[in-house]
């Protein structure tokens, strides 16, 4: 390695890669990130912001553990990110709900939970609340609400300041970001390490190579062999003018922004890489929040938009080193703000395989080919 040359470039700079350069620059190594273009799609710049436990992993209890991990470790990711990049991300971890307005959804996720917290014993806790019990505890809540499940351990942040925080976090810690950087082609080397062809044409050699380039991971996982299909699914979302008052509840569906306009969301269809708005699901959308919370049908909606979700074929994370090319990693997950906490802090050690590595056989690919 020459003292121009990364030991370790990350081709993505969304929360996942940004995440992961933070805490393998904590961990002492020289990480560059390239990042893509701004019409390339991007889920961090299109989320809700949540750090949400509940129904993650229910029927997969790895998921449920890793994620159980996620929200005890985010205060401390919050603060490091705080001291690093002088940005405070406003994580709230008072609690969310889940509201229901159809019996049998909630009963169905209700059974659920308790296949959820059985994975993760005293870690996942939750209440259920009828719809009345609700209405006492939260007055305004809408009489089509028939009950929600609430848990302690759920959360949320501003999602936008927290890409910032951890843009500057990286480059506080001396790592380098370059965007408008297109990598086109990975390649192994004979003798280690690998060679990166950026899209003006210049090559970079480095000595191990993360691909959390979301759906632009694509087009580069097959030329390192890596075998994980990637989609796209579009989410759909709203945000209100600012309210005067402070929304009395956090929920999966609708969030108050430190801000403080509300964000509405989020719709799940799969069409390809088409992440324009759509009039029904916005009416959807406003609709569940004016059932949920009848005095939203008074507050302006501001902006819609919607934004890609980076999907692999079970919905599951993938941590995956190359077997055909060892140092090549792909890194990928729907849930990447949940997740950040994680990949800044284990995913260093797993990279370095060394005396704390955690053990992420459950998340490798190789659960595809069974
Ligand atoms: C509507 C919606 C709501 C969501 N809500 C939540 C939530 O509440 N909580 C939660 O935890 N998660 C949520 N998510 C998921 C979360 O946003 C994603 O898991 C996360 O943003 C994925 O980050 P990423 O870095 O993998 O991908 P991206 O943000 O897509 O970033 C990938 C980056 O790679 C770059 N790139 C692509 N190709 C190349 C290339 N060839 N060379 C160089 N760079 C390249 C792109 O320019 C981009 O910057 C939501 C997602 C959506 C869409």
């Amino acid at each position: 390695m020459t003292d121009n040359q990364p030991e370790i470039t990350i081709v993505g700079g969304g929360v996942v890669g940004l995440s992961i350069a933070v805490g393998l620059l904590q961990s002492g190594h020289k990480v560059i990130v390239l990042d893509g273009k701004d019409n390339d799609a991007r889920a961090s710049f299109g989320n809700f912001g949540l750090v949400w436990g509940q129904g993650k992993g229910w029927d997969f209890a790895p998921y449920a553990k890793l994620t159980a991990d996620a929200i005890d470790a985010w205060q401390n990711f919050s603060d490091n990110l705080n001291e690093l990049s002088g940005l405070d991300v406003s994580l709230d971890q008072k609690g969310g709900f889940e509201f229901f307005t159809d019996p049998e959804e909630f009963k169905s996720f209700i059974g659920m939970l308790e296949i959820q917290k059985g994975h993760s014993g005293n870690r996942f806790s939750y209440e259920t609340l009828s719809g009345d019990e609700l209405r006492k505890q939260i007055p305004g809540i809408g009489s089509k609400v028939v009950g929600a499940t609430f848990s302690q351990l759920d959360g949320h942040v501003n999602p936008l300041r927290f890409l910032r925080a951890l843009q500057r976090s990286v480059q506080a810690l001396g790592g380098k970001i370059r965007s408008n950087t297109i990598v086109k082609k990975t390649e192994s080397n004979k003798n280690g390490g690998f060679s990166l062809t950026l899209a003006n044409g210049t090559l970079i050699s480095t000595e191990k190579v993360i691909l959390c380039a979301g759906l632009g991971s694509m087009q580069l996982a097959n030329q390192l062999a890596f075998k994980t299909n990637i989609r796209p699914e579009k989410g759909e979302l709203l945000i209100t003018e600012k309210l005067g008052s402070e929304l009395p509840f956090l929920s999966s569906t609708i969030r108050q922004v430190d801000e403080g306009g509300v964000q509405i969301g989020g719709t799940n269809a799969d069409v390809g890489m088409n992440d324009s708005e759509t009039l029904s699901d916005m009416v959807d959308l406003a609709r569940h929040a004016v059932d949920v919370y009848p005095a939203l049908s008074n507050v302006r909606v501001l902006r819609a938009w919607g934004a890609l979700r980076v999907m692999t074929p079970d919905g599951y994370p993938v941590y995956a080193q190359s077997e055909e090319c060892p140092g090549a990693y792909l890194i990928t997950c729907h849930s990447g703000v949940t997740l950040a906490s994680l990949h800044a802090s284990i995913l260093s050690d797993w990279i370095d395989d060394n005396i704390k590595t955690p053990n992420l056989e459950a998340f490798d690919e190789a659960r595809f080919k069974i």
